[in-house]
């Protein structure tokens, strides 16, 4: 069956403030009956609340209204995000006299307080869970949609997946994606030869391995498939594969079925902001251009549904290519526009398919739109009074 998946356009008819994302998220939280079901509840917001001088991430407008819905159902609401992002997030508008509520990072002041879950997966055994998450009775989270450089997308899963975890398993997490072989020694001895193929990526995304004089180190985050290093690359020595690429993905689905495993199913809500959405994600600490236009404000409670929804969304639209950095290139047009930029091997909704095996949703969804523009009418336009 279905899920609902709440939806405000980021498309108006009118010059009201009624029909404005802020407004409609009011209309999502509505439909998704959150003020009726945090009576009593300690309510933890995740969002990811940037760095640096990122501007991209969600506004305080936003993430107020939410808090405030929680006051008012009765639920104690408390933000939080990763330890090194709360540190100077005031400097990028969240604050608690702003958002209404304190704002904690997710392990601890000292990234040390977390539930350690067993789940051995390719180097991985004990995953450490924030244990502000843990303790926490009703989730919502709260995610920004952007691209991603590791795996084309980051939206609600990645927002808890990464956002939730200490920084030993987020480490642990990018680690994974070497788990699996892909430079054989032994099929290219000579240096020349290695280093030649160093020299193929424009990138910069083959290097020289640190701790093996003969091995070759895949930045997976840097290499969008192009395959000119397969070029040169003597035969069997290198392999750009799948098996890389998804891993990553899949240990976010392990993630977030670590996190969401913590509530019970009717306590955990998810809203993800498709507006601004840069190449890379909010952890870079500046915010680039948009690549993709503002499509709007989603809500469900399941996060499955919802990733599928946002990516099926912001699909119908061609990249804004020429927003593009141009360290960047667009080396292919099929598949998602998220993989025109950083190659088919990172398609996003990979981690769509694993959640969904590991029973955190449906990719199956209804999409409701809250407030839909009624065709075109032509309406005054009301200026504000100068007095
Ligand atoms: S496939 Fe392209 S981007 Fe990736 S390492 Fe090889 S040359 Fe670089």
């Amino acid at each position: 069956m279905p899920s609902t998946v709440y939806f405000g356009s980021a498309h108006q008819a009118k010059l009201v403030a009624e029909e404005t994302l802020p407004a409609k998220l009011d209309l999502i939280l509505e439909q998704l009956h959150l003020r009726d079901r945090v009576k009593g509840e300690l309510v933890v917001l995740k969002m990811h609340t940037g760095s640096n001088i990122g501007y991209s991430t969600i506004h305080p407008v936003f993430i107020r209204k939410v808090v405030q819905a929680i006051k008012d159902g009765g639920g104690e609401p408390m933000v939080a995000d990763i330890d090194w992002d709360v540190q100077h997030s005031y400097a990028r508008g969240y604050s608690p006299e702003v958002l209404g509520c304190p704002i904690f990072p997710i392990a601890g002041p000292s990234d040390k307080y977390y539930y350690a879950h067993k789940h051995p997966y390719k180097g991985i055994e004990d995953w450490k869970l924030g244990g502000l998450i843990q303790d926490a009775t009703f989730l919502v989270n709260f995610s920004h949609a952007k691209g991603h450089p590791t795996c084309g997308y980051g939206g609600a899963v990645k927002n808890l997946a990464l956002g939730c975890m200490s920084g030993p398993t987020r480490s642990a997490m990018h680690d994974t994606m070497h788990y699996d072989q892909y430079w054989f020694p032994a099929k290219c001895p000579d240096a020349a030869v290695r280093q030649q193929i160093i020299d193929s990526c424009p990138f910069g995304a083959i290097v020289q391995d640190k701790r093996q004089a003969d091995g070759l180190h895949l930045h997976i985050e840097g290499c969008n498939q192009c395959g000119r290093c397969l070029k040169v690359a003597p035969a069997g020595s290198l392999k750009i594969d799948p098996v890389n690429f998804h891993t990553f993905q899949e240990a976010c689905a392990i993630s977030t079925s670590i996190s969401m495993g913590t509530f019970a199913k009717e306590k955990a809500t998810h809203i993800c902001l498709a507006t601004f959405m840069t190449p890379v994600c909010d952890c870079f600490g500046f915010t680039s251009m948009p690549i993709l236009p503002d499509v709007g404000i989603f809500g469900s409670d399941d996060i499955v549904a919802l990733d599928q929804a946002v990516l099926d969304a912001i699909g119908k639209h061609p990249l804004i290519e020429e927003n593009i950095p141009t360290s960047m290139e667009v080396h292919t047009r099929q598949g998602h526009p998220l993989s025109w930029l950083h190659g088919p091997l990172k398609d996003p909704y990979k981690v769509t398919e694993y959640c969904e095996a590991l029973g955190l949703g449906t990719r199956q969804y209804e999409l409701v739109d809250v407030l839909p523009v009624e065709g075109f009418t032509r309406t005054e336009v009301t200026y504000i009074s100068a007095s």
